[in-house]
């Protein structure tokens, strides 16, 4: 299991001896958060999302460390200890905080971004929000986040003066540690969140395939697949519609599936379809950016609350692309095997009622189609495409794991395929039509 150092991930915390009880729920093979603050194994650090730099867990002070005796206490007086057989003083280094985007997953950022553009205060007076820097089409710049502390309840970025634009005074801006946590990429115990959603007992050498499904929360479809799936031992991905988290049911059915180990990835939060014209200047929708960032920031910011931690990956509605997308703070997973369940059927096997055909007729013939499709292009490390406001869905995905399952395959989340294939992932990058191809089995 990759660990990370946490004396350097959150420095002021271990000095002070304090623990950190997170709140994220573990998966159901992951660890408990039960842990303790120490120090952990620094073998190994390599976030799933790869960072720009690489982290180095090997305290180095930068300054001459200063002597601490570790029992005696600090007399209030006298300058020198009254016991001075004190034994050897050991030496606390001074920490170098990690990079921002290895704690933090960048969304976080981009969610910052939008925030510090709406927070005007007398001190910073306009100089902000008049700035390029308050323009939607400027993505956030990692580079500018990288000053920071994590303290008890806050975390705290400080900016230098015109840094972020032209003649703004160096100014902090502090947030809730709370909510920071939702978008931290380790744990307490300085495990790669990622992995405690991981199953470690599948085989790596059997087939594997994600079905993942779109436009949900939908309570009508989602248990039921949650039933289909716990019945094969299975887990899918989830790409959920935060708009419909308003409906009470629909979003105790993604917490349900949550901590049944399915992986729930964000769709945006209106399914805006990001066309071209999204983000051509000479387009009356160019304030379409604005839209592009709150899509993603406040999808995956409700669903953060939601479930206890914050989606690792996007999948845009109607897998439009373009490249400005490329700014995008997580993966785009898009898929690799179509159902067509969202068709009309083809000419030979038409989707509405032939003569003497009832309801159920159509129906069965539109389970069969999807069913078919889906095995027909299945393949080892493929990803496949429903959507969970189909009603054919779980009889579909019933007769595809059933098929399936005695071929030896294995129903995994994005984020287990990714983690027994050795695949990497990167930020602004789309998956699963340039990569992950039919063409690599
Ligand atoms: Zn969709």
């Amino acid at each position: 299991m990759r660990k990370i150092c946490l004396l350097l991930l959150l420095p002021t915390l271990i000095l002070s001896g304090c623990t950190l009880p997170f709140t994220s729920a573990p998966g159901p093979d992951g660890p408990s958060s039960t842990g303790y603050l120490g120090r952990i194994d620094s073998s190994q650090v390599t976030p799933t999302v790869t960072p720009s730099n690489t982290p180095t867990c090997t305290p180095t002070p930068t300054n001459t460390p200063t002597p601490t005796p570790t029992s005696t206490p600090t007399p209030t007086n006298t300058p020198t200890p009254t016991n001075t057989s004190t034994p050897t003083p050991t030496f606390t280094p001074t920490p170098t905080p990690l990079p921002v985007n290895v704690v933090f997953n960048e969304t976080y950022l981009s969610i910052i971004k939008e925030r510090l553009q709406s927070y005007t205060t007398a001190e910073l007076g306009d100089s902000l929000t008049s700035s390029s820097f308050a323009e939607y089409k400027t993505p956030y710049r990692t580079s500018d986040y990288s000053d920071y502390t994590i303290t008890d309840d806050k975390v705290i970025f400080r900016f230098a003066a015109n840094t972020l634009c032209e003649a703004h005074p160096a100014f902090t801006y502090e947030t809730d540690l709370e909510e920071a946590k939702l978008f931290m990429n380790y744990t307490e115990d300085g495990v790669l969140f990622s992995e405690t959603r991981i199953r470690k007992d599948l085989d790596p050498n059997a087939p594997m395939i994600c079905l993942t499904f779109d436009d949900g929360p939908y309570d009508k479809v989602d248990l039921e697949l949650l039933k289909i799936f716990e019945k094969y031992n299975g887990r899918a991905t989830f790409f959920f519609l935060a708009d419909r988290y308003k409906t009470q049911k629909w979003a105790d059915t993604a917490v349900t599936l949550y901590n049944a180990g399915h992986q729930i990835a964000t769709h945006t939060t209106k399914h805006t379809y990001f066309r071209d014209s999204y983000f051509d200047p000479d387009s009356e929708k160019y304030d379409g950016m604005k839209l592009f960032w709150q899509e993603i920031n406040d999808s995956s910011l409700k669903l953060a609350k939601l479930v206890g931690h914050a989606p690792s990956m996007i999948r845009m509605p109607g897998g439009f692309w373009h490249d400005y997308m490329k700014n995008c703070p997580m993966p785009i997973i898009y898929w690799s095997i179509s159902s067509g369940d969202t068709g009309k059927g083809t000419a030979s096997s038409p989707w509405t009622a032939q003569p003497g055909e009832t309801d159920q007729d159509v129906f069965d013939r539109k389970v069969n189609d999807i069913s078919k499709n889906v095995l027909k292009g299945a393949f080892d490390g493929g990803v496949s495409l429903m959507h969970s406001i189909k009603t054919t869905s779980p009889e579909a995905v019933e007769k595809i794991l059933a098929e399936l399952s005695e071929k030896g395959y294995q129903f995994v989340t994005i984020e287990e395929l990714i983690y027994y294939k050795g695949y990497t992932l990167k930020n602004g990058v789309e998956y699963c039509r340039r990569s992950w191809a039919r063409t690599q089995q």
